[in-house]
């Protein structure tokens, strides 16, 4: 928890000496409190109370990172319970098994599929980002083995799941270099698996039944010289797993409980009873996934390679990830749809996001190539621009003249959202075009084009 400035204040020297550039050692320590100082200004403060101070500015979730270049990701170091308290900001993290029983064409396809698991939703790009490698042979050799054919032919990150602290030093022999993490070390084999992952410099996820023995196993681990620690809650039923993940979030956020103040991982499917590379109950994993990246893992495993039942976690993802207080733009441009000339039709929506790729998925479904003019009302949809006056003759004009579009065109006229046509009047004294009012709904945008534009 954050240090008032009294408390600061009594790890001063009090000496009121001025070189730090403030009157008092208390006015340097209310400075310092609300960050508007820093430390190294007091060139006289201790060795001790720099520590003090140090330990209480960490965060109080750590950031924790594995994978190397492009399939490098970051979990944790989050400060909020709530979105709207300000925002989250390490996307929970979706990985898919890939079990060491598989060989040949069978790995070899299945690799594939995961790594096929890359989408676009609303102009920004999602996708899975990690392969879990599941221990289900048993086998040293062929967990080994699988790692490093994965890691041949994956750019994702690595997360190698086994119970034996054999199997992982054989697969850390081969894959160090990516940076894997390393999962999982219980009570029994924390020593051991603290070993590897503090030698190959990788993180380690800790896994217990409860958050008293998982608290008490990360400082166990912390103290074989592991720092980037992530928690894993094992054998417990959905329920009480949601239940558990919300209490650590919030004695590691609320109460600064430095031993729970990790990221979180959960197995959607439960490692034990993994069938290696068989899909179980998509729909239930989908439904599963999405309720633990609301509350609150930072890594969800699952067995699913189908699109459908991935494409909901990532869009959930995105959401909840997205800063409350900016809405998701495109840039203000002019887009063209299909292979436009100058006689087809130019049309104008807003700069959010949502409304873009849904005008635009219509405009492509008409089959008429067109273009769209994109207006900057800082993301906000049709009406909700006009009702704060950021959709305006004016804006619309200043777009158009930015845009260059008469150079686009020769027919000089304008299609706009039915929801505007209010401003239709205006926008044509201001501009020198012919309004045509198009759709309410950008549904029905096809069929304008089809037989009010074409018939024009
Ligand atoms: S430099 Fe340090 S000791 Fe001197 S006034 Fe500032 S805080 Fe106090």
């Amino acid at each position: 928890m954050a240090l008032t400035g009294l408390q600061i204040f009594k790890l001063l020297p009090k000496t009121n000496c001025k070189k730090c550039g403030m009157p008092t050692c208390l006015a340097f320590a209310m400075q310092l409190a609300q960050k508007r100082a820093k430390l190294e200004d007091c060139p006289d403060v201790s060795e001790e109370a720099k520590e003090q101070l140090a330990a209480a500015a960490a965060p109080p979730m750590q950031l924790v990172t594995f994978g190397t270049g492009e399939a490098q990701v970051q979990v944790g170091q989050e400060t909020v319970m709530f979105r709207h308290e300000e925002k989250f900001h390490n996307p929970t993290i979706v990985a898919v098994t890939v079990s060491d029983k598989l060989t040949g064409e069978d790995l070899k396809k299945r690799i594939e599929s995961v790594n096929s698991l890359q989408f676009e939703r609303v102009g920004t790009k999602l996708g899975v980002k990690a392969i879990a490698v599941i221990n289900d042979s048993g086998s040293d050799d062929a967990f080994a083995e699988a790692c490093a054919t994965i890691k041949g032919a994956s750019d994702l990150a690595l997360i190698l799941v086994t119970e034996s602290p054999e199997a992982m030093a054989a697969a850390v022999g081969k894959t160090a270099d990516a940076v894997p993490l390393l999962a999982q070390a219980a009570p029994d084999t924390a020593e051991a698996m603290a070993k590897i992952a503090k030698e190959s410099s990788c993180p380690l996820v800790a896994k217990a039944e409860s958050i008293e023995t998982l608290s008490e196993l990360t400082e166990k681990i912390k103290a074989e010289g592991v720092e980037d620690i992530v928690l894993s809650l094992d054998g417990l039923s959905f329920r009480d797993q949601l239940f558990n993940l919300s209490r650590m979030r919030a004695l590691s956020l609320k109460k600064v409980f430095r031993p729970l103040g990790y990221p979180s991982l959960s197995f959607v499917a439960d490692p034990a009873s993994r069938r290696g590379g068989v899909d179980s109950d998509s729909d239930q994993q989908a439904a599963m996934a999405v309720s633990l990246i609301c509350k609150y893992s930072s890594i969800v495993v699952v067995d699913t390679v189908e699109p459908s039942a991935l494409l909901p976690m990532l869009t959930a993802i995105m959401n909840i990830f997205s800063d409350p207080q900016i809405p998701v733009q495109v840039e203000p441009k002019v887009y063209p749809i299909g292979e436009p000339d100058e006689k087809s039709p130019l049309m104008f929506t807003t700069n959010f996001s949502l409304t873009y790729y849904t005008v635009e998925s219509d405009v492509e479904a008409s089959r008429i190539p067109s273009y769209i003019l994109v207006v900057d009302t800082e993301g906000t949809s049709v009406l909700t621009a006009y009702s704060g006056d950021k959709l305006n003759e004016k804006t619309v004009a200043d777009a158009m003249a930015k845009a260059n579009v008469e150079s686009l065109v020769k027919h000089r006229k304008l299609i706009i959202p039915g929801y505007v046509a209010v401003m239709s009047g205006k926008l044509e004294e201001a501009t020198n075009w012919e309004v045509m009012v198009g759709p309410r709904e950008c549904s029905m945008l096809p069929k304008y084009l089809q037989e009010v534009w074409r018939k024009d």
